[in-house]
């Protein structure tokens, strides 16, 4: 949780490790906690953006990683008891990985990229496709599924319904499967300790070469697709970059069109950290205040004393 002001200035209000309750009784304790953080900034608060790892629509979780998150609807938990004791009426909530590209593209390593392509990775695959710093949604607000592509060859059933998705040979639950880990529980945990682990480890080391090249394959596949400039990565992939840059990048060459070979976009890992997506969670907040509109609705300073 954290403050943001226009300026960029960032300021932590609170950090927890959470066990995966069920998303309404999360969101809600996470709501709460908000609510005593906001009175410190009185009426300077603007609004609330939200993170969640789900694609949303309409402020819905339409296909959470955690099965219990279904449908939940984040603008209505956040939103809920608005006025003095509230939160803010601009309550705006996406998805983690597609914010995550949206601060990079603002103010990380992809600012000033005319078309930027954008991935996190976690327990799964997601990302970002954005052009001059805007993201392209999608029809439903929830395109950049990236691990949902069917790259790994094989037919093997995924959780979002498909078969053979990238995510099983790359991402935490691609890590976990190649080490021979169950693929449930706190899987970006233990995959980071697998990454942890490949310096001294010969076993965790080619596993991190493994996936480091699935994740390379998939990244030109993508530029191969989508023609960006450059590519961020964030979350599990930067983790993994650093680990087995070349790995990555011999899979990332050998996917690539000829053509594209000589001077194929940069990889570039995030300088965020892990405030990406909370990063860019307030940029969502910032755009809808910025308009016209967002602007009227902005009581003037004698109002609000009135
Ligand atoms: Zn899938």
């Amino acid at each position: 949780m954290a403050a943001f002001e226009l300026t960029g200035r960032c300021t932590v209000l609170d950090r927890q490790e959470r066990e995966a309750i069920s998303g309404t009784g999360m969101l809600a304790d996470v709501a709460t906690r908000l609510k005593g953080h906001r009175r410190q900034f009185g009426d300077r608060v603007i609004g609330v953006g939200v993170a969640v790892p789900s694609p949303v629509s309409a402020g819905q979780m339409v296909q959470p990683t955690l099965p219990d998150w279904q449908d939940v609807d984040v603008a209505d938990i956040f939103g809920a008891d608005d006025g003095h004791e509230g939160l803010a009426g601009l309550v705006l909530a996406g998805n983690d990985a597609t914010l995550a590209g949206l601060a990079e593209a603002r103010r990380g390593v992809l600012r000033g990229v005319s078309v930027a392509l954008h991935l996190h990775v976690a327990t799964g695959i997601g990302g970002v496709l954005l052009s001059g710093g805007v993201p392209v949604p999608g029809a439903r607000g929830s395109a950049g599924e990236f691990g949902h592509m069917p790259l790994t060859g094989g037919s093997e059933p995924c959780r979002c319904g498909s078969v053979g998705c990238w995510e099983l040979d790359a991402g935490a639950r691609g890590l976990l499967r190649a080490v021979g880990q169950p693929d449930e529980g706190d899987r970006m945990v233990r995959a980071e300790q697998v990454i942890a682990a490949a310096a001294t480890d010969p076993g965790c080391g080619q596993t991190v070469e493994r996936v480091a090249e699935a994740l390379g394959r998939g990244v030109g596949a993508l530029v191969n697709a989508q023609d960006p400039e450059a590519v961020g990565l964030s979350g599990l992939a930067a983790e993994v970059y650093q680990a087995a840059p070349d790995a990555v990048r011999a899979g990332y060459l050998a996917t690539l069109m000829r053509f594209r070979r000589p001077e194929p976009p940069a990889l570039l890992p995030s300088t965020l950290g892990d405030l990406g997506a909370l990063t860019g969670a307030s940029e969502l907040v910032f755009d809808a205040f910025l308009t016209p509109r967002g602007l009227g609705a902005w009581p003037a300073p004698e109002e609000k004393t009135a």
